[in-house]
């Protein structure tokens, strides 16, 4: 077997909890494919009104979207360090969901791009860049960010179990985009695509 066949079975077997947890005939989710696009990776962080309110904070790697879910959300201030439960891969074009999850269904709740952009990998070993798939599995992830909201490097480090999922810590790095004064969780709630809130989309 050759080691790219292996690697496009293993990504596809990924989405598979993803997709045991939805009814694609119920909710406006993608079902999704994933992506062997290389070049430019995108983030997304979604900010998800379910029964908790939280941000998933997603990363283009491997073909799919690496994803945690941050309850209070990441910040600017490099002394703030975020809880994030890591969750299921998600398929890339997820980056793009903005909606309604049909009450009854898995995450009911609305959806909004909170952030989107783009980023780079800053993660190094001995000189060689650690591929962001790697990181996740190794326990650690850092990336420099270009979003709307978000930019500069954040650090994601893991640090043990928590209910079934693994804990780990969103922190922003410290470097001239960190400002401990912004506080984006609360100053700008709306989506950057739409321009709409949780609240928006809800009552929509
Ligand atoms: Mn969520």
């Amino acid at each position: 077997m050759t080691g790219k066949a292996r690697s496009g079975k293993a990504v596809s077997g990924s989405l598979e909890q993803y997709r045991s947890k939805r009814h694609p005939d119920r909710t406006p989710e993608p079902m999704g494919s994933t992506s062997g696009r290389g070049g430019r990776r995108r983030f997304v962080v979604q900010k998800h009104a379910a029964t908790s309110l939280h941000y998933d904070f997603r990363l283009e790697a491997g073909g799919v979207l690496k994803s945690w879910s941050v309850p209070k959300g990441p910040s600017t201030d490099p002394r703030e360090k975020r809880l994030a439960l890591r969750t299921e891969d998600h398929p890339v074009d997820y980056a793009d969901f903005e909606g309604t999850i049909p009450e009854g269904e898995y995450g009911a709740g609305a959806v909004i791009r909170w952030d989107v952009g783009t980023y780079r990998n800053l993660a190094e070993r001995g000189g060689k860049k650690v591929p962001v798939a790697k990181g996740v599995s190794d326990g650690h992830v850092k990336v420099w960010l270009e979003g709307e909201k978000l930019r500069g490097g954040y650090a994601l480090t893991r640090t043990g179990p928590e209910g079934g999922k693994e804990r780990w810590l969103l922190v922003k790095v410290k470097d001239e985009e960190a400002d401990a004064r912004r506080n984006p969780v609360n100053s700008e709630p709306a989506s950057v695509r739409t321009g709409r809130t949780v609240e928006d989309v809800a009552e929509e």
